[in-house]
């Protein structure tokens, strides 16, 4: 199946054709249609799987039907990932009504950050070992209702027990 025929919306169609995908990977096709019920998700995906359009195509797609604002929040263990991953979701999210970024990293002045955060933002969630009890904190302040998709590389038994405190009912996909 190609994207195509998955009934986005059209200008999301062209984004993804204009970014080079036009089949979906085998973790996106398990993940994306997950993603767009609203359920929670534990998945484990290697580099360079596809995994990070696999988060940001249900959360853009429900981000589009989504009045409140942020209506999404994405952690990463690193900057570079964070750059990364903000300038994929500009890709997709390109000529789509309502739709903004803003990228929080240490390391740069806060203020033009904040700026951006308080114009309204929009993400996803990623959690890795060593940032427990930061992700912890977080996730202790967003709404209970929220939906949590968490990927990983390997799933050792302490993320395992992490995602079980953190997500309700997840489908796991293990590729
Ligand atoms: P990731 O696993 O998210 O780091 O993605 C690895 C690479 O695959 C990135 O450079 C993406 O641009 C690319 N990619 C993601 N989805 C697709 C797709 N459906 N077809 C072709 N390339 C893709």
């Amino acid at each position: 199946i190609d994207f195509e025929h998955c009934g986005f919306p059209e200008i999301l169609n062209d984004n993804l054709k204009k970014s080079g995908y036009e089949v979906p990977t085998p973790i996106q096709m398990q993940m994306i249609p997950v993603g767009l019920l609203g359920r929670d998700i534990l998945a484990s995906a290697d580099t360079g799987s596809g995994k990070t359009v696999a988060f940001l195509l249900p959360v853009i797609i429900r981000a589009l039907f989504e009045s409140k604002t942020p209506s999404a929040l994405i952690l990463t263990p690193t900057r570079e990932l964070a750059i990364q991953i903000e300038r994929q979701a500009k890709e997709l999210m390109s000529g789509l009504p309502r739709m903004k970024t803003v990228l929080l990293v240490g390391g740069l002045p806060l203020p033009p950050q904040l700026y951006r955060l308080k114009q309204h933002v929009k993400a996803d969630t990623m959690l890795k070992m060593g940032f427990q009890q930061q992700v912890l904190n977080i996730l202790e302040n967003i709404p209970t209702d929220c939906q949590t998709i968490l990927v990983s590389a390997t799933i050792p038994s302490s993320i395992e027990q992490l995602a079980n405190r953190l997500l309700h009912s997840p489908v796991r996909i293990i590729t």
